[in-house]
């Protein structure tokens, strides 16, 4: 039985991270867009302040760190905890998740495949971000020809006596310029397919290990895409996720696609977060505005459009519980995640589109409507990365008609 109710604690974050997102984050906003950044400030405020109210969930989440008094019949609840944060802090401002400072994508192929050793060396720095430096993790599959095909990464590895040399090129990793290490996906022979793959934790400071151009981009601007370049980059063998033990089979591949189990959820929490800050402001549009001296609401075609974007990024925020709630009761949820990130694209995109039509005229106005214009740039890219609507929608007919009996 899935149970929808929030505890008490994702209750009081979830209100937390409201009135956060209300009075300080949104204000900022367009500000950060302009400016492509997000204060370091602000972020150096928010590790503080969420001391207070950050939960063991979202901790064990995001450092990888099992929460010491776990009882083993009560499952984790950290993977619902984390959408509940991703989902309010996309609703202020889409670009503040992704920045946030931690392991970020990088945790969890460290988590599903690092050795005891490696996930205390590469999560347990991330502990003493409070009162140290903030520091990010970064996760670098896409190469410039291979995305959505995977399995077709070109960057190489070969084992040269206690290294690995890497040679290749990575791009639009999410805080790949800032990141102190990158999880560096490679293949030791591309004929090999998924089964030649590896896993590398990658320093910053690694010698060829550099930075490649910071991307400028449609939306998302206050968040930095980097392109990460390899040149015979010698990287200490303790650094392959698993050890060499962990590549016997199509482990490697694995390891990659675990990773989007579970942070397609989490993604599409964000674009629910972006689609219902769309609705909400035509939501607000349509009551304080009348056309032709009638309330808007009044109009069939208005009022079912409303009902249907609701009915909708409601929807997708249900296949994002259901698909977070397998995760943390460690139940398979390859098919769920999918679902949920291919509903949460397309309800969050429509939201952003319709909101405009909706305002009228006004809604194309920058200057009076510069939220909906940033919203409707900053949606697109949440049907492209993690995985693409295609990819979603291949991946979830791919187990349906493996499994017939899973309806
Ligand atoms: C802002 C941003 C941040 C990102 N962050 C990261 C990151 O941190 N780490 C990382 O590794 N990558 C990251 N990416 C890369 C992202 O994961 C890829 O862009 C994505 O996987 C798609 O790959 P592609 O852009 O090469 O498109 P392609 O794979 O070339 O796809 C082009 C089009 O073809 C369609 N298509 C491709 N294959 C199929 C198929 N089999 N069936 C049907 N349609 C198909 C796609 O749906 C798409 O419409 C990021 C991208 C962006 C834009």
């Amino acid at each position: 039985m899935i149970e929808f109710a929030l505890s008490k604690k994702q209750h009081e974050l979830k209100e937390a991270l409201q009135s956060l997102g209300r009075h300080v984050i949104r204000p900022m906003s367009l500000d950060m867009d302009r400016n492509k950044e997000v204060p370091e400030s602000f972020l150096r405020n928010f590790m503080m302040m969420s001391r207070g109210f950050r939960s063991d969930d979202i901790a064990e989440f995001s450092e990888g760190t099992p929460r010491k008094e776990r009882d083993p019949s009560k499952p984790s609840e950290a993977n619902r905890t984390a959408v509940i944060a991703a989902e309010e802090l996309a609703w202020a401002d889409a670009a503040i998740p992704l920045s946030m400072p931690g392991p970020g994508l990088g945790a969890p192929p460290v988590r599903a495949t690092g050795t005891p050793e490696q996930k205390k060396r590469f999560l347990g720095m991330f502990r003493d971000m409070d009162t140290g430096p903030l520091k990010w993790g970064a996760y670098g599959l896409t190469e410039p020809g291979a995305g959505s095909d995977v399995a077709g990464i070109r960057t190489s590895c070969r084992k040269d006596g206690a290294h690995w040399v890497l040679n290749g090129r990575k791009c639009y990793i999410t805080n790949g310029g800032r990141a102190v290490w990158t999880v560096i996906f490679a293949t030791v022979d591309p004929s090999l397919g998924r089964a030649g793959h590896r896993a590398f934790v990658v320093e910053k400071g690694t010698p060829g290990f550099e930075v490649g151009k910071i991307e400028d981009k449609m939306g998302l601007r206050a968040n930095e895409t980097a392109e990460l370049v390899l040149e015979d980059c010698r990287v200490p063998e303790e650094n392959l996720l698993g050890g060499e033990e962990a590549y016997r089979s199509k482990e490697g591949f694995m390891t990659a696609m675990k990773t989007f189990d579970n942070t397609r959820p989490l993604v599409a929490a964000m674009a629910v977060g972006i689609g219902r800050a769309a609705y909400e402001y035509a939501r607000d549009f349509v009551k304080q505005n009348y056309v032709l001296g009638r309330p808007i609401p009044r109009y069939a075609a208005i009022a079912e459009k409303l009902a249907k974007i609701g009915r909708r990024l409601e929807a997708a925020r249900l296949l994002v519980h259901r698909a977070t709630y397998l995760a943390d009761m460690n139940i398979p949820n390859a098919k769920e995640a999918s679902m949920s990130k291919a509903a949460a694209g397309q309800a969050a995109t429509l939201a952003c589109i319709d909101a405009i039509e909706i305002c009228g005229a006004h809604g194309t106005l920058q200057a009076e409507h510069a939220l909906l214009e940033k919203w409707f740039r900053d949606i697109k890219v949440y049907d492209i990365f993690e995985g693409t609507g295609n990819i979603q929608r291949v991946v979830i007919s791919k187990r349906i008609v493996s499994n017939l009996k899973s309806f």
